[in-house]
């Protein structure tokens, strides 16, 4: 670590804390954080040649693992011909399009730069649509860094203990509405008071470790929009491309009003989008009233990324092999778990995991935090150090790639069984 640590006391010179993302920074696991050197396929390599197997993949992005040959290649040749062009491209429709025949509820679509630009813009377009003020969101759901959404905000928020941010305004506050994950109750009651334009919702939540919605709250969910003109918003930034082709929405054969993407739809490139109804899409500008615009967006290079990674997952057969590596891993993971009687449990769908401190899975916020701290600190620094990169935080996901192998997953969990006997051993 002689590099890393030399590299992020340089940086904490010039950049706030280090890092330019919070959960980076490795302050909630005691520790300081490596500094990546190279990345390619499955793996990531630090600034003292360290090997680590990743389950973060950028936070998901990274679905064909890093560096896949055939983006860069089609990096490569789209940049010959200029990097951005602030004007109309090709490759803007032959994306929007493929987006659209992959989400039955997504008829026009626009893209931005960033997930947070996506729900942001999303917002602003169901208040603008509705004429209404007030938004409902769930408590450890993350919808970036907006303003309206830092009211009880999952991942980095919740991690260093700060879902409601300073610096949102209490007007900005009083508008958003923040209830439990999973309770249509809560939800009946808030929308019984009125002027709610929108319920924003992670279906899958990968923001407050990984937490599945049930059926009949999203099914319920769905009817109270359509009763009462709200636009339901199904942020599948991380789901989508991920859970399965088609995003979470697919899974639970619910179609949104509107859906944000990110992640993954930029093969690695700053790319998020929202789409949705045409009825709802047509009151952006320049069509609609609703404001939104960006310098980047859509720009030849993070089209060109988008459309080959969408393209590779298209093929037959690849969430099949992406969902059984993170079968393997969250098999392993539980059996473990199981023989050495730990407060551990896993699960996974698609290409994304969890894995929980506690005996069984969660179900909402609260949950999360009946999970053992130490267990989860004990863990992290423990697969660190033997080379496998889980996230730095119990709030969040893990993600697997097609590049990891039956080697990798079996190792890993060789790994985390010797860390489950000597755990045992301590805590015996
Ligand atoms: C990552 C994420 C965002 C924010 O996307 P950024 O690209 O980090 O701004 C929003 N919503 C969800 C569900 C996410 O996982």
């Amino acid at each position: 670590m002689k590099n890393s640590k030399k590299l992020f006391a340089q940086a904490k010179k010039y950049i706030p804390g280090g890092v330019n993302s919070p959960v980076r920074a490795f302050a909630s696991v005691n520790s300081v954080p490596f500094f990546v050197k190279k990345a390619k396929g499955q793996y990531v390599i630090d600034e003292d040649n360290k090997k680590y197997i990743d389950y973060i993949g950028s936070w998901g992005a990274q679905i064909l693992g890093h560096a896949d040959n055939r983006i860069l290649k089609v990096l490569g040749a789209t940049m010959a011909n200029g990097i951005t062009y602030g004007a109309p491209c090709k490759n803007e429709t032959l994306l929007a399009k493929k987006i659209t025949q992959i989400y039955r509820s997504i008829e026009v679509v626009r893209m931005v730069n960033s997930g947070t630009e996506a729900t942001m813009s999303a917002i602003r377009l169901a208040r603008g649509y509705t004429g209404k003020d007030k938004i409902i969101k769930f408590n450890g759901c993350y919808h970036g860094h907006g303003d309206s959404f830092l009211i009880k905000a999952g991942s980095g928020a919740s991690t260093f203990g700060i879902p409601d941010s300073l610096g949102v305004t209490k007007a900005t506050a009083r508008n958003t509405i923040s209830l439990e994950y999973n309770n249509i109750k809560a939800v009946k009651e808030a929308v019984k008071k009125g002027d709610i334009a929108s319920v924003i919702i992670e279906p899958i939540a990968g923001n407050m470790n990984f937490i599945r919605s049930e059926k009949n709250f999203l099914q319920e969910l769905r009817s109270i929009c359509t009763n009462n003109k709200i636009v339901l918003i199904f942020d599948e930034v991380m789901t989508g491309f991920r859970v399965c082709k088609a995003g979470a929405q697919k899974l639970y054969n619910i179609d949104p009003d509107i859906t944000t993407l990110g992640k993954v739809l930029g093969g690695g490139l700053p790319v998020g989008a929202f789409g949705g109804k045409k009825e709802i899409m047509n009151h952006i500008a320049p069509m609609g009233g609703v404001y939104q615009a960006g310098t980047l967006s859509g720009n030849p290079l993070a089209m060109a990324a988008g459309l080959k990674t969408l393209e590779i997952i298209s093929e037959k057969k690849f969430f099949d092999m992406l969902s059984k590596k993170a079968r393997q891993l969250v098999a392993g993971i539980n059996k473990v778990s199981k023989k050495y009687n730990l407060n551990v449990t896993a699960d996974s769908e698609g290409g994304m995991f969890g894995i929980y401190f506690t005996k069984s899975r969660l179900k909402n916020m609260n949950d999360i935090n009946l999970s053992s701290k130490d267990d989860f600190l004990d863990f992290f620094n423990y697969m660190l150090k033997h080379g496998v990169f889980f996230a730095p935080s119990m709030y969040e996901a893990g993600f697997i790639s097609s590049k990891h192998s039956k080697k990798d997953i079996d190792y890993t969990i060789k790994i985390f069984e010797k860390w489950a006997k000597a755990r045992q051993l301590l805590l015996d």
